[in-house]
């Protein structure tokens, strides 16, 4: 029988049956940890509980960093990641194309939330936080999909209650953007969900520290993971980092060096194109800050 992972604690934890039931499960070590999203064959043990006999194979997986730059994967096939930003408190200036970048790294398609929409940007604040939230037609320009949200007032959720529809998500942002504001509003019946998870598992504390997947009332899946990015993501390699400016694709290949990282050299077709506001400038300069980090 298939069924989906809720919630993984190593060697158990919560599945979704076809019926909608939700029932603990046990993790055979030979057969691999089953993450979050996960979907999974499971069949009854001798004791008649449920465990995972097959982990069908992932299509991505949703990885955080810890400090020391190690990747730890926490949940696997998402459809998209929704990076959530606000006027309070501000991005920092490259954050969205951090973010941009590591999710297309992933494979999985990002979704730029604007919340706290009612907010405006107040007049003391940093001049290269409130130009991030300027560009945003321009992300919509480049092909990325953006959503305006607001916990408070029009224009509410709507819109991004639509863009959840029958797929599997995930919220990450920093901390105090409105993450936990906008997954209550989405999940009014979080507590309930949460309940259930702690009666499967007899492991209520847990619920509160880990990734966990809730069903979303319109069709999909929406997954929590506290904490999630909010410090910042891993170190990213060249050519990721090249790969995620998605506006660079048609001049790759096309400067004179073949190892040419579009900084200083000569005849290098990307830094003409930014020259020639074929690409915005804004964007290479936030490459060119990002290759100098990334080192
Ligand atoms: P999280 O840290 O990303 O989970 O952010 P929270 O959901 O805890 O929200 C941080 C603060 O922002 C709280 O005081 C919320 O009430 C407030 N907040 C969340 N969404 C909005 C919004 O759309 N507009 C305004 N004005 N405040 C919001
Ligand atoms: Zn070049």
């Amino acid at each position: 029988m298939e069924a989906i992972v809720l919630v993984s604690y190593g060697g158990q934890g919560v599945v979704l049956l076809p019926g909608g039931e939700r029932r603990r499960c046990k993790f055979r070590r030979n057969v691999g940890r089953p993450y979050c999203g996960d979907r999974v064959l499971v069949n009854r043990a001798d004791d008649e509980s449920l465990v995972v006999d097959t982990i069908i194979p992932r299509r991505n997986f949703f990885v955080r960093a810890d400090e020391r730059q190690r990747q730890h994967t926490i949940a696997a096939n998402l459809d998209q990641v929704l990076i959530v930003i606000a006027a309070k408190p501000l991005p920092s200036r490259d954050l969205v194309e951090r973010y941009l970048l590591a999710v297309h790294s992933l494979g999985i398609e990002p979704v730029i939330v604007l919340n706290k929409t009612d907010l405006e940007v107040a007049n003391n604040e940093t001049a290269a936080g409130a130009e991030v939230l300027s560009h945003m037609p321009e992300y919509e320009d480049l092909g990325y999909t953006v959503i305006r949200t607001s916990c408070k007032t029009e224009p509410g959720i709507a819109g991004l209650a639509e863009i959840l529809k029958n797929r599997t998500s995930i919220l990450v942002g920093q901390s105090g953007v409105g993450k936990s504001s906008l997954i209550n509003q989405l999940l009014p019946d979080m507590q309930i969900q949460t309940g259930a998870l702690s009666t499967s598992t007899g492991k209520g504390t847990h619920t509160t520290t880990s990734t966990i997947m809730y069903e979303l009332t319109g069709g999909g899946y929406l997954i929590d993971s506290p904490g999630v990015w909010e410090y910042g993501i891993w170190t990213l390699d060249r050519e990721e980092l090249t790969a995620g400016f998605i506006e660079f694709a048609p001049y790759i290949g096309q400067c004179r060096f073949n190892n040419c990282v579009h900084a200083t050299e000569p005849n290098c077709a990307i830094k003409q194109a930014a020259a020639e506001g074929r690409i915005r400038n804004w964007r290479y300069q936030s490459y060119l800050r990002l290759l100098k980090q990334n080192g």
